[in-house]
């Protein structure tokens, strides 16, 4: 699990990816939290589970890479960024 600093929450609670900065989609959900995969499907490919709450962003867990087939399924909107 990675320490995200003060700059990577901010970017999370903006739906953003705090490694390279695209948007991320919304996964699946479970509880109060859900997956959020990056947009980057070329050099990023990372995803989180974030929990928030009143709008505010209070938990946020690297969940590690997203194949590409875990992040087509949640891809609705087509938001895959391409090279
Ligand atoms: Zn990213």
């Amino acid at each position: 699990m990675t320490q995200l600093s003060g700059r990577d929450r901010q970017r999370l609670q903006a739906r953003c990816c705090p490694f390279c900065s695209l948007p991320l989609i919304e996964g699946p959900t479970g509880g109060r939290s859900q997956n959020f995969y990056c947009s980057n499907r070329v050099d990023c490919l990372n995803g989180f589970n974030l929990t928030f709450y009143n709008g505010e962003l209070i938990f946020q867990q690297h969940i590690g890479t997203i194949s590409d087939a875990q992040f087509r399924r949640w891809d609705k909107d087509r938001k895959w960024v391409k090279q």
